[in-house]
């Protein structure tokens, strides 16, 4: 270039410095991996629940638990008619056909809905009710109008053409909700459903976290507010919208700030204010290295700590800056959308999870096949995205990447694959781990059917607190082992005496199945506090007393159940009155006694509790699990069993009134 040449204008020598700076390549001073960017992030947090706040009803849709919802009532709060027709003692009906019809007396009572019934339903009589009545103390069934016939004359009769088993069309007390129950968990998000459940146990209000507010800006000179004309060399700030969406999905309060062109003291300015009105900001774009991009330069003034990390050997999501103010973190995202997106559920979102309260999501993996080859850089662990295509044999895994400056990519895939920062390619047909992105799916981790018991409310809500959904099933002990050997459950809860040896649930193992020890439950003659005949006395004293005292009134269990099998060793042989009576569960068997629909039974000694009841001990017993052993080394099925180890789960185990066995 000519020394003689004129000095340039100044407007000119304004461009030139720009040109040398935009030709400048700054480095990203440390890169460090994603591992060691999530912990030196987190250091600096606070990841707890922010706290609990009182809504009604009717605001807490879509809200997050602060607390267990424990059901104080049953639902059915009572042994409740599915029918219009006759309560009935089953063994009267027995034989009754169109040609031989059996007659019973009518009480002078019909029992409508909302209203307590006053008399007994002794043999060969029977009491009209409606849908949804209290079943009367003595009946144990339910016959349809449609099935009678009315005698008109004399005194008002029934004939019956049909028989009744006992149970039919009775909807025993607790079969629906049962008290003392788990209804709800912690960190569960409120759908219409669980609004259901809560107002069928009587709650108005629930107690519910606090939303984390997140303030979300855009920026970038070229963005255009979606709904106005793309100016030339305008983009519309897609960012600003998907994380604001993204942000309410894992549980936050979005405000969206805009978009704000690349200007040091007006963003310095929409900055300060956002941190100042929220709990988190979420910025995007200008946090490359080049002219112009801002984002990191603002938020390294604004205090400290200040930013923890910038550049992460990430790709896609390389510029990613993660800082802390104060004790509010602040993130610069990438501005390409697909980085942007994806760095936002990588090291965002959990923060957002976290502070409202969701549980962390357990990584849901899939293995399938890359059908291409895939060439990938060496030095920095790529994050490929795939879309999954179920083929004849396997499921391939199609790369969607489309680059990252794409918004499709993203919203196409249904996971992505880790390629390894020392791997180079991947070559097509190799099998390859696809962690599914969160929503993508709903699988159960882990499902249980067996009898059920408030403790296993515990060792469930420990899974759910490492991230894994289970469901639970109440099928009774012998559903159980029926649905275990078919392979249709992971655990099943059993209690089954064997008869021939007088132990608990070792004659269940069949071949591929294991018995793991859950805890001892102590078993006991339930009955009304202040009733003489069991007040103060052992259970066989009691027991022989009301054998012999026909006023006496029992309630049984339904056969399969651990407890009937108990039962009939304790009756030997003998039938009392109510026998008939089998209902399901303990509550149903509590409910009745409290109600005095029946007046002594047997159940485990917390629903006793839970009811006020008084309890006799009889004999402890073992409450174990069915596993399948091969599938053993499921994560969820891991965790299952790491769980019964755990001693704080063991702890509140033993504060129901169980002991957890070695
Ligand atoms: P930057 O990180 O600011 O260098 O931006 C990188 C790329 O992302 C550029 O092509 C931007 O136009 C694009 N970009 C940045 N912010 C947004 C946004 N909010 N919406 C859509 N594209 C964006
Ligand atoms: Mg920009």
């Amino acid at each position: 270039m000519s020394e003689t040449r004129k000095p340039r204008p100044s407007g000119d020598g304004d461009l030139i410095a720009r040109v040398r700076a935009a030709a400048r390549q700054e480095q990203f001073l440390e890169v460090v991996s994603a591992e060691e960017a999530r912990a030196r992030f987190e250091r600096h947090l606070d990841l707890r629940p922010l706290p609990a706040e009182t809504v009604t009803l009717a605001d807490a849709r879509d809200r997050v638990l602060a607390r267990d919802v424990i059901a104080a009532v049953d639902a059915p709060p009572f042994d409740r008619s599915n029918v219009d027709g006759f309560a009935v003692r089953a063994a009267d009906t027995v034989g009754a056909t169109d040609g031989n019809p059996k007659v019973l007396t009518l009480n002078v009572e019909v029992i409508a809905c909302g209203h307590m019934p006053a008399a007994t339903v002794t043999a060969g009589t029977c009491t009209a009710i409606a849908t949804g009545g209290v079943i009367p103390r003595g009946a144990d069934a339910v016959v349809m109008i449609e099935q009678t016939e009315l005698i008109e004359e004399g005194m008002p009769r029934v004939e019956l053409h049909r028989a009744a088993l006992p149970g039919q069309f009775v909807s025993y007390a607790g079969s629906d909700i049962a008290r003392g129950e788990t209804l709800l968990r912690r960190g569960t998000r409120v759908s219409a459903r669980e609004i259901g459940m809560l107002a069928a146990c009587g709650l108005d209000r629930i107690e519910v976290v606090r939303r984390p507010r997140v303030a979300v800006l855009s920026t970038g000179d070229e963005l255009v507010e979606p709904g106005k004309p793309l100016r030339p060399a305008g983009v519309y700030d897609s960012n600003g919208a998907i994380i604001t969406a993204a942000v309410a999905e894992a549980g936050g309060e979005a405000l969206m700030c805009g978009a704000y062109p690349d200007d040091a003291t007006a963003l310095e300015k929409a900055v300060r204010e956002a941190l100042a009105a929220s709990d988190m900001v979420v910025l995007s774009g200008g946090t490359s290295k080049g002219a112009g991009d801002l984002s990191h330069r603002v938020v390294s003034r604004l205090g400290k700590p200040g930013i923890l990390v910038h550049g992460v050997a990430l790709k896609p999501g390389k510029p990613l800056c993660l800082g802390v103010i104060g004790d509010k973190p602040i993130v610069v995202l990438p501005g390409f959308p697909t980085s942007a997106i994806f760095t936002f559920h990588a090291f965002v979102a959990p923060v957002i999870r976290a502070r409202a309260g969701l549980l962390p999501e357990a990584d849901k993996k899939v293995t399938a096949r890359v059908p291409v080859r895939v060439v990938s850089e060496l030095g920095r662990k790529e994050f490929m995205l795939v879309s999954l295509i179920e083929g004849e044999e396997a499921t391939f895994a199609f790369p969607t990447g489309k680059g990252s400056g794409a918004v499709t990519s993203f919203s196409q895939a249904d996971g992505f694959v880790e390629i390894d920062a020392l791997s180079a390619t991947l070559d097509a047909g190799s099998e390859v781990h696809v962690t599914l992105l969160g929503g993508a799916t709903h699988a159960l981790d882990l499902v249980i059917m067996g009898s059920h018991d408030i403790a296993l409310d515990v060792v469930v809500g420990e899974l759910a607190d490492r991230g894994f959904a289970a469901r639970t099933l109440a099928v009774g002990s012998l559903g159980g082992v029926a649905a275990i050997s078919r392979g249709e459950c992971d655990v099943a809860p059993v209690h089954l005496i064997d008869p021939a040896t007088g132990q608990y649930n070792k004659h269940l193992v069949e071949p591929g199945l294991s018995l793991i020890p859950g805890w001892r439950r102590m078993q006991g003659i339930v009955f009304r506090p202040g009733d003489k005949r069991f007040e103060g006395r052992s259970a066989q004293e009691a027991l022989k007393i009301v054998l012999s005292d026909a006023s006496a009134l029992m309630v049984n269990r339904n056969s399969g159940a651990g407890t009937r099998v108990l039962m009939d060793r304790l009756l030997d042989g003998t039938r009392p009155a109510g026998y008939a009576n089998q209902p399901k569960s303990h509550n149903a068997v509590a409910a009745a006694i409290a109600q005095g629909r029946a007046d002594w039974g047997l159940a485990i000694e917390p629903v006793a509790r839970l009811y006020g009841l008084g309890f006799l001990p009889v004999s402890p017993e073992h409450y174990d699990f069915l596993i399948i052993e091969n599938r053993r080394e499921r994560p969820a099925l891991q965790a299952f069993l790491t769980s019964l180890r755990e001693e704080h789960v063991r702890a509140r185990i033993r504060a129901i009134g169980m002991e957890p066995s070695d």
